[in-house]
């Protein structure tokens, strides 16, 4: 049942295009000739086209190493607020090094360390923490944090927020929190017409970093319609890391008949790459958990097989399928390199600083509500949304739905 939508968030119950899968396309043997046995009749080569970039971003390794270090600094246990990123291998490895994962900050112990996920908390999260005499330490990612920054500064001008994202997403309940009763969410066209504003004059919108930028580019576009007014943020929103691996899969989906994305059911940039792949080309495309989910009948009639990864997947995770798709007789993984990425960010602002690399260079300083950056880290990842922004053609496609 929807709810009254005046100043409150568009509860969608439609699933985002990214959850499109697992095969949205004729299966590798019905269709359009790669197969093994099509064209000529001749068996096809197979092999195995790895795309890169892939894997871990610069905001989860920073968070994974947040954890690690405090660790080493403080001894377990340390607590960590939800799934310090989206993948249950790198939450069981931290669990086995010692870090207690809780849901809220209520459920640890007075004193104790508690680091916070990638994803971004809203404030009171913060506030909670402080109260309780936690230490804490915020992984949230410098990417995130960006968003959070431009959605209070909408909201402190008057406007209305419209964030797009998936309202039951962590970083969509971080983002919220940013201007309580400000914000709304939406996550489908059908949302828009349902929006209510007290002055559509003053409407501005931010996303989840991790939708599709064609997707995020149509909504925008249909909210344009109602709200010719709408303010945008200085940049995209959606991170730099996201769109370089959709964007190297893509290069490969065209050539594979089963593209296959490795990353946890619960990652948002993975349902994205699906998504992706499938609308370059790709005859079918599977999110994977890990090797232990493929099934050897996916493989018939498939000569060719991309593979890549989501933001939050540890490699070994990716090469246990190569392994896997080598015994059965696609033994050559070509790395395919769309990209090469250097962004490394800062470590959080925390208490255990010392095992980190050098301070940044000076930059701007965090405003009050910002997580904990270092002076410069704002300023760095501003200027990587900028430059991705500036590579991004923004196809805009009359409705994804
Ligand atoms: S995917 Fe992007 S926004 Fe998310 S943690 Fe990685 S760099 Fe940050």
């Amino acid at each position: 049942m929807k709810k009254n939508l005046s100043m409150t968030d568009v509860r969608a119950e439609a699933r985002f295009a990214g959850d499109l899968q697992p095969t949205q396309h004729p299966a590798p043997d019905e269709g359009r000739g790669r197969g093994s046995g099509s064209g000529s009749g001749r068996p096809r080569k197979r092999q195995v086209l790895l795309s890169a970039p892939r894997g871990f971003c610069a905001g989860v390794q920073r968070a994974i190493d947040s954890v690690e270090q405090a660790l080493k600094a403080h001894g377990p246990p340390v607590y960590v607020r939800r799934q310090i990123v989206h993948n249950a291998h790198v939450v069981a490895r931290l669990e086995r090094m010692g870090a207690i994962f809780v849901a809220e900050a209520e459920e640890v112990p007075a004193g104790a360390v508690l680091v916070l996920s990638a994803h971004g908390v809203a404030p009171e999260v913060r506030t909670e923490a402080s109260a309780r005499g936690l230490r804490t330490i915020d992984a949230t990612c410098p990417l995130v944090t960006k968003i959070h920054r431009e959605t209070r500064r909408f909201a402190q001008a008057g406007n209305s927020v419209i964030l797009i994202g998936e309202l039951s997403h962590d970083e969509v309940a971080g983002t919220r929190g940013q201007a309580p009763g400000q914000v709304m969410v939406i996550s489908e066209p059908a949302d828009i017409g349902r929006l209510e504003v007290p002055d559509p004059e003053r409407v501005a919108w931010v996303s989840q970093s991790t939708l599709p930028v064609e997707f995020v580019a149509a909504m925008v576009s249909l909210l344009r319609q109602r709200f010719p007014a709408l303010t945008s943020p200085p940049s995209e929103d959606i991170c730099y890391a996201v769109s370089n691996r959709q964007n190297a899969l893509k290069v490969i989906a065209g050539r594979s008949d089963l593209v296959l994305v490795v990353g946890a059911p619960n990652s948002h940039n993975c349902q994205s790459m699906v998504t992706a792949a499938l609308a370059a080309g790709a005859r079918a495309a599977r999110r994977i958990q890990s090797a232990e989910e493929l099934r050897d009948e996916w493989l018939a009639g498939t000569s060719t097989i991309g593979v890549s990864s989501g933001a939050s997947t540890p490699e070994v995770l990716v090469q246990e399928v190569l392994a896997w798709l080598a015994a059965r007789g696609y033994p050559v993984a070509e790395e395919v390199v769309s990209t090469v990425e250097t962004q490394v960010f800062a470590p959080p602002r925390d208490r255990v600083p010392a095992q980190w690399p050098g301070p940044p260079a000076a930059g701007n300083m965090p405003e009050p509500g910002d997580t904990d950056l270092l002076p410069g880290e704002l300023a760095a990842a501003e200027a990587v949304a900028r430059t991705t922004a500036a590579r991004t053609p923004h196809r805009v496609l009359p409705c994804i739905s």
